[in-house]
């Protein structure tokens, strides 16, 4: 297909209508093909050699513009090949993402018309359909009316977010004696979260877990006495609704109740698992959650949306709207009657990230996207009993929602270091084979193989495969392993 590059007049940069569309369809028919064939391609991608990226690179702008074909060649032929498979069905490493089609469209749509949705009164109506999507989360979190919540890029920046909620409303201005909580299963961007919030990293305490990686509520609350002892002030814990190593879901209810009794923020990590609420039948193995302060949430993992889109949850919505309500002489008044995304966060221009959700689930409906969920949680489940019941195969985490975490042992593996190494190179070995990439995880020294099921893509087949590529190089390094 050749693309006419006809512009509306010599100097515009608008392209004449039939080019748009000319371009518009090349671009859906390549993403399209490529989505088709996915199966098709090894589910870890091809390595990247730095030469080919030293070739590849363009350092200075092409002064004449070029046509579109050779550009998404470039893409889809060699760019897109070298990097890891996350759509794939057989993505089961670290936390898979999503990417539905109806995300893509509204991320076409959003950009095409570009209209101002960062604060209310430029868009009212497109405004509403992002408010009525957290409202929907709210609603499937359990979170109360008086909730507020924010898209983000991502579970990083609803967790900074949630920080300074709290430091706003629990600290004084001088926040140095401000002390935060979390586990030492914690994901990285609760520390790096709480650093950019300005609480330094000899003010973060990382609490022990129990054997099933869970924080140990005993450990914690006599850390926050310690602090209080040595004149400190405890201010908020992060537990984890399914941590990204194993997939532990932290004693939600137990944290609730302690950060009640001492007067101090609870929030909860549900960037990998929160989802898991949408389904009433699972919505036990997260009990407590709703009863936390905020909320992270990472619908690009768990509600299946192509990377970008995070989301939080804040309990009491003016503890948010403290936090970012502003204004200017240049802007008119503020209101609130209506959601304001501007003042529930720290962006003021910025994407229409709600679209994404709002469009997908129209288009599915919400029973569709539980019967996903609770079908990825199934799967996980029998994948489990599966490996677990492999010879010499150990598993240190049982899926508490659709992760689990296992390593080698065997006779011929008598140390650490070669159940590390056989371990690590079972990992490596299974995603060689082309149709299903795992990632593994260090815990105290120990190295662990992990399965995720989260991709929507991922279905009783992948997991087979999983299955059956687990046991045949598990059976392989038992029977090569040197001593
Ligand atoms: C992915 C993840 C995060 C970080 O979210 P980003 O969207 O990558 O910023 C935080 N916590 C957990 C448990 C995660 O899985």
């Amino acid at each position: 297909m050749t693309v006419p590059s006809g512009f509306a007049d010599p100097a515009s940069l608008d392209y004449a209508p039939e080019a748009m569309r000319a371009m518009g369809e090349a671009v859906v028919h390549r993403a399209v093909a490529h989505l088709a064939a996915l199966r098709d391609q090894p589910a870890s991608g091809l390595p990247t050699d730095p030469a080919f990226l030293r070739a590849l690179s363009t350092p200075v702008p092409p002064e004449a513009g070029e046509p579109l074909e050779p550009l998404l060649d470039l893409l889809f032929d060699e760019c897109l090949p070298r990097a890891y498979n996350a759509p794939h069905p057989g993505y089961l490493a670290y936390i898979p993402g999503g990417g539905v089609y109806p995300a893509a469209l509204a991320d076409f749509l959003s950009s095409a018309v570009n209209r101002y949705t960062g604060v209310w009164w430029a868009a009212p109506a497109l405004v509403q359909l992002e408010a009525d999507v957290l409202d929907w989360l709210r609603d499937w979190m359990g979170f109360p009316a008086g909730t507020a919540g924010l898209f983000t890029t991502g579970g990083s920046g609803a967790t900074f977010n949630a920080i300074l909620c709290a430091r706003e409303r629990l600290l004084d201005p001088d926040i140095r004696p401000g002390v935060l909580y979390t586990s030492t299963q914690a994901h990285h961007c609760i520390a790096k979260a709480a650093k950019l919030a300005g609480i330094a990293a000899d003010r973060v305490r990382l609490v022990p877990v129990d054997a099933d990686f869970r924080m140990d509520v005993a450990a914690l609350a006599a850390a926050i006495a310690a602090d209080r002892a040595a004149g400190l002030r405890p201010f908020f814990v992060a537990s984890s609704a399914g941590t990204t190593n194993t997939g532990a879901v932290d004693p939600l209810d137990a944290v609730a109740d302690l950060c009640a009794r001492e007067g101090l923020w609870h929030h909860v990590d549900g960037a990998y698992g929160a989802c898991f609420h949408l389904v009433p039948a699972l919505r036990p193995l997260l009990a407590g959650l709703p009863r936390a302060d905020s909320l992270t949430l990472d619908p690009h993992k768990g509600l299946f949306l192509p990377y970008g889109t995070g989301a939080l949850l804040v309990r009491d919505g003016d503890a948010l709207r403290a936090v970012h309500t502003t204004t200017a002489g240049y802007l008119p008044e503020n209101q609130d009657t209506f959601y304001d995304p501007a003042q529930h966060g720290p962006e003021l221009s910025r994407g229409f990230p709600g679209l994404r959700l709002w469009l997908a689930v129209r288009l599915f409906g919400a029973a569709r996207y539980r019967a996903a969920l609770a079908e990825k949680r199934a799967l996980a489940v029998d994948a489990a009993a599966r490996v677990a019941a492999l010879p010499g195969v150990v598993m240190d985490a049982p899926p508490q929602l659709s992760l689990f975490a296992f390593h080698l042992d065997a006779p011929a593996l008598p140390t650490a270091a070669a159940r590390n190494a056989a371990t690590r190179a079972l990992v490596d070995r299974v995603t060689a084979r082309g149709r299903v990439m795992l990632s593994g995880c260090t815990v105290d020294g120990r190295y662990l193989a992990r399965v995720c099921v989260l991709s929507f893509r991922t279905r009783a087949g992948d997991v087979e495969a999983a299955v059956e590529d687990i046991a045949a190089e598990a059976e392989a390094l038992q029977g090569v392993a040197a001593p």
